[in-house]
């Protein structure tokens, strides 16, 4: 198996009936992209950018924003590197920012919530980003979208400061490609209007789950709540690639069900395009799927989507001889 999956790190992954999708990482830091390559990513797929922000004792510079996004962007050699924007509040705090204590931090004042009534934090990761872009293949995304309001103002902050930085001489790639992540369900539910407006989605499973079920993620007492295999997360997920697809979009997803061996044949058959997951799942997931048929995991997806309960769904999976 080890010897299988080092033949499969150089080539890119398909499924038996020859479709391409794009296995990604998802990273924290700048060091974390030797195990990209050694376990044979084609994307960083979720660069978390919190980590630039924790443990530190005031908020990370211009230059120190601009040094890590160039570094990962340098060392990818022109693969797509998604950088997601700031995405503190919920379990992520930042004692510096002097935030009150909130009921519900999960559903409260968080990740691109607080990046647009803290504009000075939001602007200078926004510019760091534009200063690296011309050192790879940047995708920028914003986390926690609900509303299309908020991404109108997010993008307008975005072009304001690729202007201001035109007009100061800095160079700025051109082609950036901005997306969302998709993780409240008011965002899947009208995934038809976003998908005009962005060139991406990434579903954020982690998120969308505990919104879906209203369970909290941390939360051990609802855990048995937290199910990827309901079949409304599928049908939410199925919804969001459709609307992508009908306005030639693609969608990745970066939440933990994306490395998962019992979702994958499902979200193959469900139309993903890019799976974002640890480094280390990269290999058996590519091995996976080639042995997987993407016309017949098509017709497992419909099926999954008709059952009742999880286990139905996961009996199902587990019932296909790979
Ligand atoms: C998610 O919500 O699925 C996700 C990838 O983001 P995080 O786990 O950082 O909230
Ligand atoms: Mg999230």
């Amino acid at each position: 198996q080890i010897e299988e999956w080092k033949k499969l790190k150089e080539v890119p992954t398909q499924s038996k009936d020859g479709v391409h999708v794009e296995l990604g990482a998802n990273i924290g830091t700048p060091n974390d992209v030797t195990g990209v390559l050694e376990n044979g990513g084609e994307a960083v797929g979720l660069y978390r950018t919190e980590f630039l922000y924790m443990g530190r004792s005031e908020l990370p510079s211009e230059d120190v924003q601009f040094n890590a996004y160039k570094t990962v962007l340098e060392r990818m050699e022109g693969k797509p590197v998604v950088v997601r924007t700031l995405d503190i509040g919920g379990d992520k705090e930042l004692p510096y920012l002097d935030l009150p204590k909130e009921m519900n931090p999960f559903l409260g004042f968080r990740a691109v919530r607080l990046c647009l009534e803290r504009q000075d934090i939001f602007r200078t990761q926004l510019r760091a980003l534009l200063r690296a872009s011309v050192y790879g293949n940047l995708r920028i995304m914003f986390p926690m979208i609900a509303t299309l309001d908020e991404f109108r103002q997010a993008k307008a902050l975005l072009l304001d400061e690729k202007q201001k930085l035109t007009s100061e001489g800095v160079q700025v790639s051109d082609s950036i490609q901005l997306g969302i992540m998709v993780e409240i369900p008011s965002t899947a539910v009208l995934a038809d209007q976003f998908a005009k407006e962005v060139d991406f989605f990434s579903i954020g499973t982690n998120d969308l789950i505990q919104y879906t079920m209203a369970a909290d993620r941390m939360n051990e007492r609802v855990s048995y709540l937290y199910q990827p295999y309901n079949p409304a997360i599928l049908r939410l997920v199925k919804m969001v690639i459709d609307a992508a697809h009908q306005e030639g979009r693609w969608v990745g997803m970066c939440g933990e069900m994306a490395g998962d061996a019992t979702a994958i044949p499902l979200l193959l058959g469900l139309g993903l395009d890019e799976f974002s997951m640890s480094a280390t799942s990269i290999l058996p997931a590519r091995s996976q799927i080639s042995r997987l048929s993407k016309a017949e995991m098509e017709q497992l997806a419909a099926k999954a989507m008709g059952m009742q309960t999880a286990q139905q769904v996961v009996e199902l999976v587990r019932s296909i001889d790979e």
